[in-house]
């Protein structure tokens, strides 16, 4: 299962370090997703698979063999970038073919893999279309088969889709998706956009600063971030500081600032009785009422709509509570019959929550 593994790799330029010491594995078959924001070092891993760039640190095994000995084009691996790296003056068969060109095969296998190809990414009978002609979309899906032609076992894809408008990205990524369980090829697939990543992933590594904060599935990430930047850049968190006063096995009694006396999930963190905690609750975890709710199992407290904006199918609300500085955000599904109507700034409300949130 350690198809890919990369142990304790560092990447120096002089002076700055964009990857820190990495220890990751990355299975046979997995759609993997490296997500973090510009500049955190996804690129610079990517190439180093590649074999672009070698580590200062640090060895990449990819299906048991060390890769520092070995140049790119010897490697199981190929690359997607997210410039369309097409020849505007070759046409798309030539395009999807230039793969092949060192092969030497004959005409026919050459063009009898192109049709492949064409077929894959749903272009039948374009072979001959020039590629300046083709849109945005189109062009990046002939860049994924010229990068597919040679079977690589591993498609390293440099955010392919970003590129695009929101829409045709959507589209594509279903379509991304899709192939990658066709063919059944270990991607790695490196994206900032964090709903791109849970959309599409089966595993995703959060990196930050050249290091990798954590790996899990998108479920995992969401419901179980294992610090406070992972929570913040996957959705979004509020935060409330906590005073630990109780424990019992995984869950934990706490003091809340703002909310009170509040239960929370000890997030398989070992805390003690007085210890200083960050409490962190999703806005969709939160409902709003107008009124005092009564019943059993919700909590609540009160506080004053400061902010109010429409999403159609839901709504986003900011509630100031009493003692606390910054406003609770609060997400609430419109067809939720939770929240009657619009709540405009000003407007008196109660935020509740269940113990089991
Ligand atoms: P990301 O793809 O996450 O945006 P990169 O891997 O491109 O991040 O960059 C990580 C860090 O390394 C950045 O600080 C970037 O400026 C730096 N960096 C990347 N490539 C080079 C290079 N060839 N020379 C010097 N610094 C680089
Ligand atoms: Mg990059």
């Amino acid at each position: 299962t350690r198809f890919i593994d990369i142990q304790q790799v560092t990447k120096n330029f002089s002076a700055v370090r964009a990857v820190d010491n990495v220890d990751l594995t990355i299975r046979r078959g997995e759609f993997f997703s490296l997500l973090g924001p510009s500049g955190c070092g996804k690129t610079t891993l990517l190439r180093m698979l590649a074999g672009f760039e070698a580590p200062s640190e640090g060895e990449i095994y990819i299906d048991q063999q060390p890769m520092s000995a070995v140049p790119p084009h010897l490697r199981p691996t190929n690359m997607v970038f997210q410039s369309y790296a097409i020849f505007p003056h070759l046409n798309v068969g030539q395009n999807i073919a230039y793969g092949l060109r060192k092969l030497r095969l004959p005409a026919s296998d050459v063009q009898k893999q192109v049709e492949e190809m064409l077929a894959l990414i749903k272009l039948p009978g374009y072979a001959e279309r020039r590629a300046d002609q083709l849109s945005g979309g189109q062009r990046q899906r002939v860049a994924l088969a010229r990068a597919l032609i040679r079977q690589p076992k591993v498609l390293l894809l440099d955010e392919p889709l970003g590129a695009l408008d929101k829409k045709l990205r959507e589209q594509m990524q279903l379509e991304l998706r899709e192939l990658q369980e066709r063919l059944g090829i270990t991607f790695v697939f490196v994206t900032h956009d964090q709903e791109e990543a849970l959309t599409m992933s089966d595993r995703i590594a959060v990196m930050h600063a050249g290091k990798i904060l954590q790996v899990a599935d998108p479920h995992g990430l969401y419901e179980r971030p294992n610090c406070a930047r992972v929570a913040a850049f996957i959705g979004s968190m509020n935060f409330a500081p906590a005073e630990v006063r109780g424990l019992e096995g995984d869950r934990l009694a706490v003091q809340a600032a703002g909310f009170g006396a509040v239960n929370a999930s000890a997030n398989g963190h070992a805390w003690n009785a007085g210890d200083r905690i960050m409490v962190a609750v999703r806005p969709e975890k939160l409902g709003l009422t107008t009124e005092r709710p009564e019943r059993q199992g919700l909590h609540s407290v009160n506080g004053k709509v400061a902010a109010a904006a429409y999403l159609g199918d839901r709504s986003h609300y900011y509630v100031k509570l009493e003692g606390v500085d910054s406003p609770l955000a609060v997400s609430a599904q419109n067809a939720d019959r939770s929240v009657e109507g619009w709540l405009e700034a000003g407007v008196d409300v109660w935020v509740t929550w269940s113990d089991n949130a």
